[in-house]
């Protein structure tokens, strides 16, 4: 059986893994993340839970709204019906128009984790080497031991990191070079009360954050007052290596400034920074997978096609399908 390892649980990964599996493959993932998700991570401190990543996605592409239906009849996505506003110096305004949005239930990482189900997912391990010769692809983790031997790879890490590891040799560098993924500083609150505001999410203007969102009133969330709040890429670029107490300072009193609210206290304060959050617009003509026909390789991930959820799973599905179909 062709041997195949598949780099980064997050969607891409997973969306490759399972399409390969179907085809009666044995697909081995690595992540060197301590569970499946990637960026659609969900971070538990009780009694409040965030989804500090991905906020909600979308479904365009009629075999992703299959599997998204899927999902909803199992409990493991379910629309997110919350009041979405923009929102620019304490005044709401309404969306112009009107977007079904989906989120994991009960966080987001619910559904790598089901994605994930019945796979090898082998995590807590990074590939730190990936060497190809004429017997195919060795992996080797961070302290040199060896990963395995493989004959096709599919790689899902973003384009920075992937061009680290493939070197400007692979067939798919000069592209990978041009790739422009945005940091991204995400703080998260945890209220004792509801606040006073009456939209779920909205999408800020003139301001350093570029979206806040009651994670609490997603569906099957725990009912305690939870808010994530997202900077701007410029901002997160320009407080790239500052204190996680200096980003929370800072990004909750934008907070305060931008909704009108009086300051309170918060029960919990947390900070993460996302080095690589969300590719820019690919600038060529977008491939769902760019692969490296000479080394038996496949570049998926969100980054190929322009960003998000949606994105990452119809690309890792066509990077299957590259190896199916014979590369
Ligand atoms: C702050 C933020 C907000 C977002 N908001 C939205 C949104 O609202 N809607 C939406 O649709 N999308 C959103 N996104 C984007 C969405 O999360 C991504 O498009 C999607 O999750 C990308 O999936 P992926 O599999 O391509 O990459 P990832 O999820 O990044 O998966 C790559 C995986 O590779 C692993 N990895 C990396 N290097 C190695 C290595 N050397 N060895 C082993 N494993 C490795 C990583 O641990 C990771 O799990 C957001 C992202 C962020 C960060």
């Amino acid at each position: 059986m062709t041997r195949i390892a598949v780099i980064g649980a997050g969607i891409a990964g997973l969306a490759a893994a399972r399409e390969l599996a179907s085809a009666g493959l044995q697909p081995v993932v690595f992540d060197k993340g301590r569970g499946p998700g990637g960026r659609t991570s969900t971070r538990r401190a009780p009694p409040f839970a965030f989804d500090h990543g991905a906020q909600y996605f979308t479904v365009r592409d009629a075999h992703f709204a299959q599997v998204v239906q899927s999902w909803w009849a199992e409990g493991v996505a379910a629309p997110w019906n919350g009041r979405i506003v923009t929102l620019e110096h304490a005044r709401a305004r309404e969306l112009a128009e009107a977007t079904l949005r989906f989120v994991g239930v009960p966080g987001m990482n619910a559904l790598a984790t089901r994605m994930a189900k019945e796979l090898d997912v082998r995590c807590n391990t990074r590939v730190a080497r990936a060497d190809f010769s004429a017997q195919g692809w060795r992996l080797a983790g961070d302290d040199g031991a060896s990963l395995g031997e493989f004959d096709r790879l599919v790689a899902t890490l973003p384009h920075p990191q992937a061009l680290e590891l493939f070197g400007a040799d692979a067939a798919f560098a000069p592209r990978t070079t041009r790739s422009v993924v945005h940091p991204c500083w995400a703080v998260l609150l945890g209220a004792a009360q509801r606040l006073e505001l009456d939209f779920d999410g909205a999408f800020c203007a003139d301001s350093a954050l570029s979206w806040i969102a009651r994670d609490s009133s997603k569906p099957g969330r725990p009912p305690h007052e939870a808010w994530v709040l997202h900077a701007t890429p410029e901002w997160t670029r320009a407080h790239l290596e500052a204190s996680r107490e200096a980003v929370l300072e800072l990004l909750t009193a934008e907070f305060w400034r931008i909704t009108g609210l009086r300051e309170q206290r918060f029960e919990h304060r947390d900070a993460h920074r996302w080095r690589y959050a969300l590719p820019a617009p690919i600038d060529g003509p977008v491939e769902a997978t760019w692969v490296d026909v000479e080394r038996r390789l496949a570049l998926a991930g969100d980054a190929c096609v322009g960003g998000r959820i949606e994105g990452a799973f119809l690309s890792g599905h066509a990077a299957a399908r590259a190896i199916l179909t014979g590369l």
